[in-house]
């Protein structure tokens, strides 16, 4: 199935095709359409699978219809745990973006918030944020909330993982209430549902989509497996020799 059947125009097909992608991964074929018609979207998907192309073209797809960006407004807000992420993430929208403008940035902590204040005075369509730094941004009043129209959440259980849980409702909590979210995670924690629970609260008038794309079945690299043969009457002998064997 072609990128064109699901949705997306030629600009960012071209942009797509530049870098080697012919056919959507299963998350982007799934996920795609469902962004572009607007509603929000709980996706359990590890990274590998393509989840970044899979909820950056269809934004990318939505804001190219209109162009409305004003002063320190946002219209994106991609959350990430990390700097490398973060980096890697606007790399991705800077590429898949190429053909449109669009504009994007990536704000994190560890370097000098100044030059992050300046590249927002404009307003920058796809913000990608760590939210402490984020944070700090919107209390120097670097940026406002008030016309954002998507957030993701990249990675939300690394995120939880890292403490950040309190920084997210506490950011969600400064966002317009009619907005599209997405929440990309590896695996569905109690804390993430916490956090998706926000997402789907009564006040919205669509439930979000849920989608799972299940990961190829792997060994963690530090157990070694083998087969022995063995009839069923000596399986418990065998086990208990082998567990005495590896003391
Ligand atoms: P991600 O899961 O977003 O980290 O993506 C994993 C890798 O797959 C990245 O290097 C992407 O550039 C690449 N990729 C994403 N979508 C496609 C596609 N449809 N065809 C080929 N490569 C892709």
């Amino acid at each position: 199935m072609p990128f064109s059947k699901i949705g997306l125009s030629r600009p960012i097909i071209q942009a797509i095709k530049d870098l080697g992608y012919t056919t959507p991964t299963p998350i982007q074929k799934q996920a795609i359409p469902i962004i572009i018609s607007g509603k929000d979207l709980i996706a359990t998907a590890q990274t590998g699978t393509g989840k970044t192309a899979a909820f950056v073209l269809p934004i990318l797809e939505n804001f190219n219809k209109e162009r409305k960006l004003r002063g320190k407004r946002i219209r994106a807000l991609i959350l990430t745990s990390t700097r490398e992420l973060a980096v890697q993430v606007a790399a991705n929208v800077a590429e898949y973006s190429k053909h449109l403008t669009l504009s994007s940035l990536a704000v994190y902590g560890g370097i000098d918030i100044e030059p992050q204040v300046q590249r927002l005075i404009y307003g920058v369509d796809i913000l990608v944020a760590t939210p402490g730094r984020l944070l700090d941004l919107a209390h120097q009043r670097a940026l406002h909330f008030d016309e954002l129209e998507v957030l993701v959440l990249d990675e939300a259980d690394r995120m939880v993982d890292m403490g950040f849980a309190n920084d997210i409702h506490k950011i969600i909590e400064h966002l317009p209430e009619a907005r599209q979210n997405l929440l990309f995670s590896a695996t569905m924690s109690a804390a993430v549902r916490a956090i998706a629970h926000d997402f789907s609260d009564d006040k919205r008038s669509q439930p979000a989509a849920e989608i799972s794309i299940s990961p190829k079945a792997t060994t963690a690299p530090n157990i070694d497996q083998w087969l022995i043969t063995v009839d069923k009457d000596t399986k418990s002998a065998l086990l208990s020799h082998l567990i005495n064997q590896q003391k």
